[in-house]
């Protein structure tokens, strides 16, 4: 059994008004989103508003997405117990937590160091074990951990970065915002050899990607 830790009712109403009001009726996703202490993620005086319906500031000019959006987006992925998923953009570390329930191993990439110091602090506090950060720029993808089951983006994206087509493995998911630097469209990829299914799962915002495959840094 999992720690029970503390706010849990806040978690519960969150999941019920936020998630599977909206429609979300992924199992496997309701649970791991009332499991995972999104307040310990979230960095004071942020934290007594961990489970609004919001982003939040997490430092460093970046955010947790909204719970909303990363449910969203983890059901999207369709993760067996199985997988090995990749995410670009660490961040606080909340949807690699999310990510790290639903999936066997989960690698993360965080280009800015002390974000990234950050994601591993707070998924020590969890005791996420399936977890691996690397520090680096994402938009290459990581080929050591390929092929991936699963890749989410979670940073805006002028298109998909075609190292990470490149590591999508056969049936693989991949979820990412694509689009301008304020506004993107959701876009979910699946692999069927060298064929990409594509389809679009409405508007979004996020903090730009940044490297060699995503945007410029100003
Ligand atoms: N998934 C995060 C969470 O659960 O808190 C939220 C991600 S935040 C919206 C976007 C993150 O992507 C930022 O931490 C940013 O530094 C990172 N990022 C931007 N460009 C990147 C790149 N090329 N490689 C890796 N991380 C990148």
């Amino acid at each position: 059994m999992p720690p029970a830790y503390p706010r849990s009712e806040e978690r519960i109403r969150m999941v019920e008004q936020q998630i599977a009001g909206r429609g979300i009726t992924d199992t496997r996703v309701l649970a791991a989103m009332r499991e995972i202490p999104r307040h310990l993620f979230v960095p004071a005086p942020y934290d007594r508003d961990a489970y609004a319906d919001d982003p939040l500031p997490i430092g460093n000019g970046q955010t947790i997405s909204q719970p909303y959006i990363v449910a969203l987006m983890t059901g999207l992925l369709r993760i067996k117990d199985t997988d090995t998923v990749l995410e670009l953009g660490a961040g606080s570390g909340y949807q690699a937590a999310i990510l790290s329930v639903l999936a066997k191993t989960v690698i993360t990439i965080e280009r800015i160091e002390r974000v990234a110091a950050l994601a591993r602090a707070n998924l020590a506090a969890i005791v996420a074990k399936n977890v691996q950060i690397i520090i680096g720029d994402g938009t290459r993808g990581y080929p050591a951990g390929a092929p991936y089951n699963g890749i989410l983006v979670t940073a805006a994206t002028p298109q998909i970065p075609a190292p990470l087509t490149a590591q999508l493995g056969e049936g693989g998911r991949l979820v990412a915002p694509v689009g301008g630097r304020s506004l993107q469209d959701l876009v979910v990829l699946e692999r069927h050899g060298s064929r990409f299914i594509e389809a679009r799962h409405g508007g979004v915002r996020f903090v730009p990607l940044i490297g060699e495959y995503g945007w410029e840094e100003n």
